[in-house]
């Protein structure tokens, strides 16, 4: 394929972000996804954060560039240059927090005023391994993620489950409209 690379090992190279309320999860799916680590404390950074993964899809290597908020979603202040060319976004609630899975509303509109139209977005019930304090059923995240066009997963980054899916489906996904795209 004639496409230029970004760098020599790559063949593709794309921006996903993060996005979701305070303590969801975010960062942690993040490490967790790209440096297999998980942390206890929560530890905002201030300006943006962003962390590479190499992917290997069909015979092609993926290089995703995935951003996370550094708490700046605590004043509702994400500017459109963090949304700005995403191919791909996780829209990140914690399932033990009701309020939180009730912003995904605001935050998807925020998205998709933000973004491009095609935009793979993926719903994420994150702490699913906090059986005793769930607050929101993983049918009502089904639902909701099915009546807006969105994949839907819960994952738990403290138990490692479904990390790996979240972030794979929707790379996966991206190379697929990035490939229908080129051809
Ligand atoms: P962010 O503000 O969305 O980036 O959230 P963090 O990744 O900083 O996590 C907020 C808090 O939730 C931290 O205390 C984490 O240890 C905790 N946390 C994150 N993911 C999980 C999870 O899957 N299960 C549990 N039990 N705690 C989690
Ligand atoms: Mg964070």
């Amino acid at each position: 394929m004639a496409e230029e690379s970004y760098d020599e090992e790559c063949d593709y190279l794309f921006k996903a972000v993060l996005i979701g309320d305070s303590a969801v999860g975010k960062s942690n799916l993040l490490s967790r996804f790209s440096r297999d680590e998980f942390r206890l404390d929560s530890k905002p950074t201030i300006g943006v954060d962003f962390a590479y993964r190499n992917v290997r899809v069909a015979d092609k290597t993926i290089k995703a560039q995935i951003w996370d908020t550094a708490g700046q979603e605590r004043f509702r202040a994400i500017t459109s240059s963090y949304y700005r060319g995403a191919l791909g976004a996780l829209l990140i609630y914690d399932i033990t927090r009701r309020t939180t899975f009730e912003n995904i509303k605001k935050w998807l509109s925020e998205l998709r005023d933000f973004s491009s139209p095609d935009t793979v977005i993926v719903l994420v019930g994150n702490k699913s391994d906090l059986r005793q304090s769930r607050e929101v059923e993983e049918e009502e995240g089904k639902t909701f993620a099915e009546s807006e066009g969105l994949y839907f997963l819960e994952t738990s980054a403290l138990e490692n489950q479904n990390v790996e899916e979240a972030f794979l489906s929707m790379i996966g996904r991206i190379h697929e409209v990035l490939t229908q795209k080129i051809v």
